[in-house]
Formats: structure tokens, sequence, C-alpha cells
């Protein structure tokens, strides 16, 4: 008999050889219908896969991330299998799941694959679907791996497995198809309900452009029909969000091959747009105490040896920069945290000085492959809203708390609804792998725990998850069309303070070491904006936007009054823009409409001669009616107060 432990924590005792899909069964008929793999031991396998030691289990299915891989890679072999019949003489390279789907990479010989050839892909996979062919896992001598794809005339997969070593080869087979392949799969390939061909683009083989130029099929598949409708209407929707696409129309950054890849160009809008968020967030950070500091873009190498960033980062970063006549060696700052060590250490410190919070916006250089890059999501340098708060272990949770609360606040304030909290605790199995007492770890991820359960987050736990240098915890948002971000990171670390040899005086005159926690709310004001741009789509808050309101006068007769009741705005605080073009006033309504300003004021003769504004509000809600300016200026500045309240 061996034990299984399920993630309640509870134990079963089976068979030795007992496969999690039985055990699914031993639970619920129902559970086990959904069960699509099996995470034992930390290892995804089939659910049908005999389990012969004790072991933790966990059941996957659609709605974990694991589940879904295992569907999508198991989709990629449907998928050949259509290809195959429909296409007799194809060779297949690898087929891999993503994260959206999966792909396969395919020799079509003369056949150009194309847009036209999805439709009837799609119904071969699904008539192949119901067929609910088992996925059967053997394991095979490479000597016989290789005659098998030698007789089918595969150079590919031939390729891969001269590669591999022998005794750990296995194919796994569904109807008429057998692939090269380590698993895991589903059980069988009627889970598969729904299926898109997404797209299909140019791939090397093995990414060297010696080689030979394959199709890289890329496509989705779904356990119900009404799921792949609803994905198809979110990927129309992000289209239409993109922050590439809106950050170009409403004149936010630019991106410039002269200056180079992933260097992104903030023009006057976007800066005026950062800027705010940047003072919104120093606000509040004054008010919890942080300090604010400044550090060089570069740093000695020394300093990058002396927190390890050298040794574990080095050979993947910019090259060093040198000095031109001693030859020194300086490194573009990847990370703020060993300048600011080097400020905690500047002047004795006392527990007296616990917490020391120093913040900066701190701009780093991180080199990304091109394929890589991606708006400003994936970028070679950015701003991090960083800061480091010194403190005692006992302070931990108090700080911890602390950051809680400032994330909370900001995801309020910016209509950021729904999200969770990722806590990342230490490998139970493992515990040499990680820096630090014991007590300290413990005491820390005691309190993150609780501090995260006193805030009423909702929270998952990951054990293994946590870095080498301490636990932390993650805030995980879901957008406005449910795509998920990671946002908001606090970390505490046992590491560099160890590495730069911080120290303060204790209450007992002797001297003690603090701790680090690193924590990061928007993550870099680049990441950040474009995730605000998307989920938003561009309708910035109101407190926010760039331009609050655009005044029209109605004809080039009123430019002069509109003006002056811009400047008016103006020492109200509100940002305004008029349009003087002589167009009519209802483009002018639409264009403004489409620029996503939030207030347009109309402006004619009335207006005029009463020193008035007619209001509209963009959206749905149109005319407001006519105000004074001060009534005006006075109802904007209420609803920015409430929304920052
Ligand atoms: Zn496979
Ligand atoms: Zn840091």
């Amino acid at each position: 008999m061996i034990k299984i432990t399920l993630p309640d924590g509870s134990v079963r005792e089976v068979e030795s050889g007992t496969t999690a899909l039985q055990i699914a069964q031993s639970i619920s008929e129902g559970l086990a219908r959904n069960v699509l793999a099996a995470e034992v031991n930390g290892e995804i396998i089939d659910s049908f896969r005999p389990i012969t030691t004790d072991s933790t289990l966990k059941l996957l299915t659609w709605n974990d991330d694991g589940g879904k891989s295992t569907m999508w890679h198991s989709s990629a072999h449907l998928m050949a299998e259509a290809l195959e019949a429909l296409y007799p003489g194809v060779k297949l390279a690898i087929g891999p799941p993503i994260e959206n789907g999966f792909y396969y990479d395919v020799d079509f010989g003369t056949h150009s694959f194309a847009q036209e050839d999805f439709d009837k892909v799609e119904k071969k996979m699904l008539e192949l679907a119901r067929t609910k062919s088992e996925f059967v896992r053997k394991e095979v001598s490479k000597a016989d791996a290789l005659s098998y794809f030698t007789e089918k005339g595969d150079p590919y997969k031939i390729e891969l497995i001269n590669d591999l070593e022998d005794g750990k080869i296995t194919f796994y087979t569904q109807g008429n198809f057998t692939d090269l392949c380590r698993g895991p799969h589903i059980p069988n390939t009627g889970f598969v309900k729904a299926a898109k061909l997404l797209n299909v683009a140019g791939a090397y083989w093995r990414g060297d452009e010696k080689n030979k130029m394959l199709t890289r099929v890329y496509a989705i598949t779904f356990p119900k029909q009404a799921e792949l409708d609803e994905y198809l209407k979110q990927v129309e929707e992000a289209k239409k969000r993109d922050h590439r696409k809106l950050g170009k129309e409403l004149g936010l950054f630019h991106f410039s091959q002269k200056v180079g890849s992933g260097l992104p160009l903030w023009l006057p809008k976007g800066t005026d747009l950062r800027m705010r968020l940047q003072n919104f967030l120093q606000v509040a950070q004054k008010k919890a105490g942080y300090l604010q500091v400044i550090t060089p873009h570069i740093g000695s190498k020394e300093l990058y040896e002396t927190s390890g960033h050298w040794a574990k980062y080095g050979a993947d970063s910019f090259r060093p920069i040198s000095t031109p006549q001693e030859g020194e060696l300086y490194m573009l700052k990847p990370m703020n945290c060993p300048h600011h060590c080097e400020i905690f250490k500047a002047a004795p410190r006392s527990y007296r000085d616990l917490p020391y919070r120093l913040a900066e916006f701190g701009t780093v250089y991180r080199f990304e492959q091109t394929g890589e890059l991606h708006g400003l999501t994936r970028v070679r340098g950015f701003t991090q809203d960083d800061a480091h708060i010194f403190c005692t272990v006992d302070q931990v949770k108090e700080e911890v708390g602390k950051v809680i609360d400032l994330v909370l606040y900001i995801f309020k304030t910016l209509d950021f609804t729904d999200f969770l909290a990722q806590v990342s605790l230490r490998d139970p199995a493992n515990p040499s792998k990680y820096i630090g007492s014991d007590e300290n770890w413990d005491k820390a991820e005691i309190a993150i725990k609780e501090v995260a359960a006193e805030k009423g987050l909702k929270t998952v736990v990951e054990l293994g998850e946590a870095a080498f240098y301490g636990p932390k915890l993650d805030f995980m948002v879901r957008d406005a069309i449910g795509r998920k971000w990671q946002l908001g990171t606090v970390q505490i670390d046992y590491n560099l303070p160890e590495r730069f040899e911080l120290e303060y005086t204790g209450a007992d005159n002797q001297k003690h070491r603090p701790v680090m926690i690193h924590r990061a709310p928007f993550g870099s004001m680049e990441r950040f904006v474009a995730i605000l741009i998307e989920h938003c789509a561009g309708q910035f808050p109101l407190w926010l936007t760039p331009e609050q309101v655009r005044i029209l006068p109605v004809s080039e007769k009123y430019n002069d009054y509109a003006k002056k009741v811009s400047s008016e705005l103006e020492n109200y605080d509100i940002r305004a823009l008029v349009d003087e073009r002589n167009e009519k006033v209802g483009k002018k309504i639409r264009e403004a409409e489409l620029e996503k300003v939030p207030y347009m004021l109309i402006v004619g003769e009335d207006e005029q001669a009463a020193g008035t504004v007619s209001a509209r509000k963009r959206g749905g809600e149109g005319d407001l009616g006519k105000f004074s300016m001060a009534d005006f200026a006075e109802y904007v500045n209420n609803e920015i107060k409430q929304m920052l309240a």
C-alpha cells in the first residue's frame, strides 16, 4: 500500500500502481470525468499512469493551468493526426502547448498551407476527437524509435531522437497516430469539443535560419463550444484594446528603431500620464513613511558581484561599459536593490531607525531577446516603482501589511476589482535550498499568511514557489476582459543583507542583521501603463487622464471665449484643450469621443453671453446641461476627490 496526500491534507491508502484517475473515481465519478492530468509530487503526469510511491497528488482539470496545457498539448497530437489524414506525406517537427493553445511546426512539402485550409482541419480534428481514442503511452528503445520514424520517413523526429538518451524515450499513440513525446496527455481525445486554427507563420527548424523554414500552425481547443466562442470574443476585444494600438492613437509613447528595440520614448501626453501616476504613488508613499532617493543608472561590476547578480545574470545582460583609461567595468543597472543597500550602509543604523523605507522610481536595463519584446510590457529599459524596507524580523508582518494597504488603495483608485494574492512559500521537502535560518523563515511565512488573512485577501498558497532568499506575496489581477496579470509584488529577502553585511545596533547594544523587503506595487511604469491602457480601453480615470476636458467652440467666432474658459479651468487645476479648428461641432464631438476625452464643453453665442459652458460627458451619458465655470470645476473636482479618497 502507498499513501496519497491530497491538497486538503487528507491521506488515502491505496494499492501501489493505482492511477490518479482511479483515485478520482473513488472520490466522485463527476470529478473523474473532468480530470485531464495529475500533479504527482510536483510533476505533471498522465492521470492514467500508475503511482508507485507515497505521493502528494493534485488532480488537474480545465480550471488548472496544468490541466489546460495538458489538454492543449494533447490537441497538438490531435491536429497532427488530422493533418496527416488530410495531407498525406506531411512531416512533423515539434508541437508544444503555449499560453493560449498550442502550435505544431509542419513541413507541408509543396503545399502552402493557409487560412483556406483551417476549416477542413478543424472539422477533421473534431471528427477524430469524437472517436474518444485513448492516448497510450509506450516506452521504446532508441533503436526502435529510430526505425519507426525512418520507416515513416520523418527526418525531424529522427533528428530529435538522435539527441535523446536511450532508455528515456516514449511514444504516445491515439487512433492512427503515433508521436515521439514525453507526455503527459489527457486520457482520450473526447475531451476536445471545440477546435479553432488561429494563425500560420514561418518558423525555422530549431529556430536556426540556416535550416528549412517550416509552417507553424497555431490553434486552440476547448472542452465546450461556448468557451471557444467566449475566447474568440475576448481576442477581438483584446485587439481593440491593444496598448500598442491605443498608445499610438492617444499619442502616449513611441518606439524608434533608430533609438533601439525595446526602448520606449514617452511622448508629452504619455509623460504627463506617467508623471501623474508617479505623483499619486509618491504622495501615498510619503504618508506611509517612505523616503525618496535617487541612484545612478550604472554601478560598478563589483557592486553586482557582491549582490550576486553578476554571477546569476551577467552572461545574459548588456555587456559592461568600461572607462577609457583604467578599464574599470560598469554595468547598466539591472536592479535598484544593491544601490539601496549601500545607502543603508552610508551611516551607522540603530533599531530606532527601523523600519527604514527607501523608495525610488529607478530606471533599470535588462537584455531581452528581440523576439520577446512586446510594446511596453516587455522592454529593455524600464522604470520600477521600487522600494526597499529594511526592518527587523518582528516588523515584517506590519510592514507587509502596510504594503498590502498601499496596493489595495492603488487597485481601488484605478478600478482593478478582481484580484487575488499568491503567497509563495518554501518547499518543505527541500529545506536546504534556502538561505536564512529556519526560525526566520517560519516567522516571515507565518507573518505573510496571517496578514493576508487579516486584510481579507483572497489567497492561494504555492509551496516551493518562494525564491531561495525569501517568501513572497504577488497580486494576480484579472483585467476588464478577464486576462490575468501579475501586478504588485512583496518579497522578503534574507540574502542581500547577508551579502552586503548590513547591520543595525539593537536595543541590546549588539549588532543585528536587518531583513530586507522588496516591493513594487506597479511593477514598472511601462508595464503598468500598458496593462492600465488595456484594462480601461484607453478611457483613463478622470483624475489621471492627460486631457480631462475639451472645449469645442461652435464656430471660430468663439475661439477667444473658449480660450478664456480653458485658462479659467486651469486655475481650478483642470486640464483642458481647445479644439480651434474650423470644423462642424458634431465632428469635433465625435473625435473627442474617439479620443476618450471625459468631458466636452460646447461654447457658442448663448454661453459667451451668459459666461457659461454646455457640458457633455463621454460615452452614453451625453448632455449635462449648462454650468457656470466655477460650478463645472466643482463638479469635476468632486468626482476626482471621490475617486482618490
Ligand atoms: Zn505529446
Ligand atoms: Zn529590490
